[in-house]
Parts: C-alpha cells; structure tokens; sequence
C-alpha cells in the first residue's frame, strides 16, 4: 500500500481519529491527513487505539495538521490577526504547542506535521519576518529531532515569498505541503507557476479547488475539485513532471457531511484518472 504512487486521500478531523480512520476506509481511500487530535487522544492506550484502527483499516496517515485555538479564516484582516504565527503576542505559546504536537506525532508514528503558519511579511528587516523565521527553526528542529518533516500550506502569498522564508529559515525538513487553491484564493500567484518554484520542497498536496476573489482584499471562493480556476489536471501533470509521488489528499472545507462525501467521490473519481 505504502509503495503505490500518489495514493487518493483526503482532509480528516482528528476530534474522533478512529471514527475518522472508518470514514477515510468506507470512502475507499487509503490514506488521509488529520488535525491533531485533542489531548484526550494522547495517553499510551488511545494511541495504541489509533495504531490498531490504521492497522485494520488499511489507511496511513500521512501528515498530522497542527491547529491553534483562536483562529479563524473569517476575512484576510481576521486571517492576520489570528492564525499561525504571525501575531507575536500568540507565538511563544504556539511555538511550545507545536513542540508537544510534534512529541504527539512521534508516538503515533507519523513523519510530516504541517501547519499554515500565517501570513508571511514581505519585509524582510520586519521584527515580525524574524519573529516567524526564528519560531519556524525552532519548530523544525523539534520535528527533526522527532525524525519529522515540517511542512507550511501554501497560498497566503506569493511562491517567491515563501521560497524566501524557506531559503531564511534553512533547514533541511522544512517543506512544503502545497494547496493550489489557496493561490486562487488568496489572490496570491499562479498555482501551476508556483508547483514549479517550490517543487523540490513539496512533501505532500491538497487538492482543493476554488476561484480568485471578485473584489481585491477579499477571498476567493472554494469549490468542489474540478469546478474552479485550478486546473486539476494541468495540476497532476506538473506534479508528475516534477516527479512527485506522494499523496493526493482532497480537501473540500464545508460543514454539509452529505455533500462533502458527494464532492469527495466526485473528486477520488476525477484523481484515478489523473495520476
Ligand atoms: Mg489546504
């Protein structure tokens, strides 16, 4: 299973990690990434629960998402305010959060964490650029130490900005996990240009749709995979080109269970004749 060639996944909740693991298996798909569960998941014998539930269900986790209480994605002034780690006034404490993520992931054996951190400034000489680069090297080298990858979502800005950030930071694990409808909604670049600036840090990818905002300053719009500007399948051949064969993890952010079980089939059938 573990050698199969961009495997079909998709974006779980950690709040139930082995009701999740069931859902993962009952749409057919083999592997997923989840947000991290909550610390009532992480005493020996839940772990162990979670072990035994991908064992039997034939799923891997792939990657575990970090998340922080107090964000929210409401408008871009919101997004700035709240998540990652930009606000300095929340970044210590989430810097130590990640820390016990990232021991929580070691235990349950998965070898990528991956956050948005934010909004990275374009200024360079900004204390709050530093800030972030600093927070980002400490976190990465927790993650190495725990044998991990640490990989930042794509789309809040340019490729050319979070190459930079990249190249600042320096660190080897420190990749990407690259989510082209961000681009789109964010207003932020050309999501096929910008597989090609940071192919060699991507580990793993959202597919996810979506559409630019109509008015600048604002977001976008997500839609199911292969209604909006992406281009899914000029997405799978640049990831073929760039000789990626991770996993294709769906994303689709909408609360309708229904719905989002409809669009994730749509979007499993579209990927198997993709990749
Ligand atoms: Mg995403």
């Amino acid at each position: 299973m573990q050698d199969e060639k961009m495997p079909i996944g998709v974006v779980v909740s950690g709040a139930d990690p082995v009701a999740s693991l069931e859902k993962v298996r009952s749409l057919g798909l083999s592997t997923c990434q989840m947000s991290v569960p909550p610390q009532s998941w992480w005493s020996e014998e839940r772990i162990e629960l979670i072990k035994k539930a991908v064992q039997e269900k034939g799923v891997r986790i792939s990657s575990l998402i970090c998340g922080f209480e107090g964000e929210s994605y409401r408008d871009i002034a919101t997004i700035k305010r709240t998540v990652g780690l930009l606000n300095p006034s929340m970044r210590e404490e989430r810097v130590k959060k990640v820390f016990l993520f990232s021991d929580f992931a070691k235990r349950l054996e998965v070898k990528v964490l991956q956050a948005h951190i934010g909004f990275i400034p374009e200024e360079k000489d900004s204390s709050d650029y530093k800030g972030m680069v600093e927070a980002v090297q400490r976190i990465a080298d927790c993650c190495r130490k725990n044998g991990q990858f640490f990989a930042l979502e794509t789309g809040q800005e340019p490729a050319k900005v979070l190459l930079g950030f990249i190249e600042d930071v320096a660190r080897e694990n420190l990749k990407v996990n690259f989510d082209p409808a961000n681009m789109l909604l964010y207003d932020a670049d050309d999501p096929i240009k910008a597989l090609e600036i940071l192919g060699k840090y991507v580990v793993g990818v959202h597919c996810k749709d979506g559409k630019r905002p109509e008015k600048k300053g604002e977001l976008g719009k997500e839609f199911p995979l292969g209604e909006g500007e992406v281009g899914i399948e000029r997405f799978i051949a640049k990831l073929k080109e760039i000789g990626y064969e991770g996993p294709l993890t769906i994303e689709r952010e909408i609360s309708d269970e229904k719905r989002w079980k409809e669009d994730i089939l749509r979007a499993k059938e579209l990927l198997e004749k993709l990749r």
